[in-house]
């Protein structure tokens, strides 16, 4: 097999709106970056395999700015039709563009060496030139959600909910657990000017009456984001089982909606399903500091605060579609903004290793707030570079 090598400042894992925005403002400060993304595609879940919207600290006030700001402006300007995979193109071209920023694609992380506390290269394999590729760099960036480097180096994380008393968090569960918040599999549907049938798969779930999907929205307009599972799984591990099983019910879901009851859905097509399915959590890093839901109710008037979230916390409960509790999330208040530590930024004892996106220092409650991409697209334009 090829073998290539790569000396940089910079290696950042990953290839999300965090990981490109933060590779980009690096290369902007005259590090030399190397940005290793396992897809074809940069922008993670807001990318055309997922096609989740951004939201962030936003009211009538606030919107996030910087590089994401850059990205969505240019997509208004030239993405008229909103097509995703112009989306995906606008954010491609902008670390394509970068001088200072070398993208490598379809590249996985699958190794890392270390040398003390610190990481010295890490190794991805490309598999469309069946390439691999080490990099060499002075700091290291895990962008990757899932937290990659983590099982690499032996960097602390931390899965799932905190006990109430250890945060002192009122809306954690009495015991800690290793629950997370699900994975989803999103469709989209278009209008036509006649009407469609559609025929399901045979192994669709069958949902045939509103009380087999109870207090989930599914009218024509809304958003499918609770056909969620994992959350009381192992949202890494058993990934590609949660796949078919997400697909089965999104299936069943739009089965149900044309074809059982009145849903307005005469006219209306499947225009596109996701087969990879997007994350909500799973490994969060340990860093010098773990922000929590005090920190995040009282604002987080942190000394060394250098980004700011502002959704609410939001959530969702670990059975997802098949929680039966009632509504399958509960809107904790967040204030607007709320801001968020450096030392949340970077690990607890690998020394040069940073993080952005869902996987910084946060216990689950505070996750449930920073989680969204307009947030986490500020953290890593955010890192200190002096
Ligand atoms: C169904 C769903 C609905 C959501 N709704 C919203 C919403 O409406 N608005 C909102 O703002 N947020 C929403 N979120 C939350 C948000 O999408 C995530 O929290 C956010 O995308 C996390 O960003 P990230 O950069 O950490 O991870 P990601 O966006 O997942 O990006 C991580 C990137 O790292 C890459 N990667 C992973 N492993 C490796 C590896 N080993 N080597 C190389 N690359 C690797 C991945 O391919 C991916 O491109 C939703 C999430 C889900 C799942």
């Amino acid at each position: 097999m090829k073998h290539l090598n790569h000396k940089v400042d910079l290696c950042v894992v990953g290839g999300g709106l965090s990981d490109t925005c933060a590779a980009i403002a690096a290369a902007r400060h005259g590090l030399k970056v190397l940005l290793m993304q396992d897809r074809p595609m940069l922008g993670g879940n807001a990318s055309s395999e997922i096609r989740m919207w951004v939201c962030g600290a936003r009211n009538l006030e606030y919107r996030e700015t910087g590089i994401l700001e850059e990205m969505q402006l240019e997509n208004f300007y030239r993405n008229t039709n909103r097509c995703y995979q112009v989306w995906d193109t606008v954010i491609y071209e902008k670390a394509y563009c970068e001088p200072n920023l070398t993208l490598l694609l379809n590249t996985t992380c699958q190794k890392a060496e270390t040398e003390g506390n610190r990481i010295v290269s890490v190794t991805g394999w490309q598999m469309t030139s069946e390439t691999y590729h080490t990099v060499e760099a002075v700091y290291f960036a895990d962008c990757s959600g899932d937290s990659i480097l983590a099982p690499l180096t032996g960097a602390s994380v931390r899965v799932g909910r905190e006990s109430r008393s250890e945060f002192d968090e009122s809306i954690a569960p009495e015991e800690s657990d290793r629950k997370t918040m699900g994975l989803s599999c999103m469709f989209q549907i278009r209008e036509t000017p006649t009407p469609q049938p559609f025929i399901p798969p045979e192994w669709a779930m069958k949902l045939p009456t509103d009380d087999d999907i109870p207090l989930r929205e599914h009218e024509i307009g809304t958003n499918y984001w609770w056909i969620e599972l994992g959350g009381d799984r192992d949202s890494i591990h058993d990934t590609d089982a949660l796949r078919h099983e997400l697909l089965s019910i999104s299936y069943g879901v739009w089965d149900h909606v044309k074809n059982h009851g009145d849903h307005g859905a005469e006219n209306w097509v499947l225009d596109w399903i996701g087969f990879l399915p997007g994350k909500r959590e799973s490994r969060r890093y340990v860093g010098a500091y773990i922000v929590n839901q005090n920190d995040v109710s009282s604002g987080g008037h942190f000394d060394d605060a250098v980004a700011y979230g502002g959704w609410t916390m939001d959530d969702h409960f670990p059975e997802g579609f098949y929680y039966r509790g009632g509504y399958p999330t509960i809107h904790h208040p967040a204030p607007t903004p709320w801001g968020i530590p450096w030392r949340s930024l970077y690990s607890v004892d690998i020394d040069n290793l940073l993080f952005a996106g869902r996987n910084i220092s946060v216990t689950h409650t505070a996750l449930s707030s920073s989680r969204v991409m307009g947030t986490c697209s500020l953290l890593g334009q955010a890192w200190r570079w002096q």
